[in-house]
């Protein structure tokens, strides 16, 4: 599978499974741009990965349509096209209903799926002009799947799946496919941090909360690895027809099985 100079847009790829995700874009000879909140931690993957021909960095909040539009068009004119955006950014809040805060709530689905649907709109202007692209959102199991104290961040995944099957539709016009990614749970600040939240709110250990609550449901009680979920995103980035779309492709371990 190889990108031949293809531009990717990678949300929050200055951490964990988006930087993963640019790292073999770029090893696939694909061109690259790591979007993130963190533009210090972006501008150092970006160095990481290669030049500026290969690898540049824009600081953007996904959530705020400005900074998506800036850095979307800052990424075109540095690279001369979009090809591929990889909707990644995503945070995690967990908490029981009755105590999960408002404000929490609003920034999960707004990080989520503001954030999904911002870089999805500044993208397809290039995609729909050259009349090629490919569309790849972040899901989870939890697209699929509930878990206690994840009220937000399911409700979120789930909608993330209901807007990548709008825009196979939206985008068939215009030779644009996309689909979604459904990782289990993968080794990154993000998860590593929910371990003591969960042993605390669940009132286990950590260790329990590995076991049972993470990898309980695989069928070999492994962690997905970054280098998997990256290893999807590059099938559907380069994949050569547009028969592979409108789908969700899981990666867990069999913890969920389609
Ligand atoms: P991570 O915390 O390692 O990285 C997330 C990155 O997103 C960080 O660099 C952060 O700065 C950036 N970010 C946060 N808010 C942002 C915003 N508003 N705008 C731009 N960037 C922002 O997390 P990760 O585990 O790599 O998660 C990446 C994606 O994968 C998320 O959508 C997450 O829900 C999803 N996912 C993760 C797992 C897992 O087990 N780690 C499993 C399934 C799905």
């Amino acid at each position: 599978m190889q990108l031949n100079g293809k531009v990717a847009v990678i949300t929050g790829a200055a951490s964990g499974i988006g930087h993963g995700i640019a790292k073999r874009f770029a090893e696939a000879g694909g061109r690259v741009c790591i979007a993130d909140l963190n533009l210090e931690a972006a501008k150092a993957a970006a160095a990481e990965i290669g030049d500026e021909k290969v690898a540049i960095a824009v600081g953007m909040d996904v959530a705020n349509e400005a900074q998506v539009q800036a850095g979307v068009d800052a990424a075109a004119k540095a690279f001369g096209a979009i090809d591929i955006l990889v909707s990644n950014a995503g945070i995690q809040i967990v908490h029981p209903i009755e105590e999960f805060p408002f404000e929490d709530w609003r920034k999960i689905i707004s990080i989520h799926l503001d954030g999904a649907f911002l870089t999805t709109k500044a993208c397809v202007k290039y995609m729909y002009a050259q009349k090629s692209g490919a569309l790849i959102y972040m899901g989870s199991v939890h697209s699929h799947e509930a878990s206690p104290l994840k009220s937000a961040y399911v409700a979120a995944k789930h909608g993330i799946l209901g807007l990548a099957r709008v825009m196979a539709k939206e985008g068939a016009a215009h030779n644009v496919r996309a689909n979604t990614i459904c990782p289990g749970f993968v080794m990154t600040p993000l998860v590593e941090r929910q371990i003591p939240e969960q042993a605390h709110d669940l009132g286990i250990t950590e260790e329990r909360v590995v076991k049972e609550v993470m990898l309980g449901e695989t069928v070999d009680k492994q962690f997905t690895m970054i280098a998997d979920v990256a290893e999807v995103a590059l099938t559907l980035a380069a994949f050569p027809t547009n028969a592979l779309t409108g789908e969700s492709i899981i990666v867990s371990h069999g913890w969920h099985m389609n």
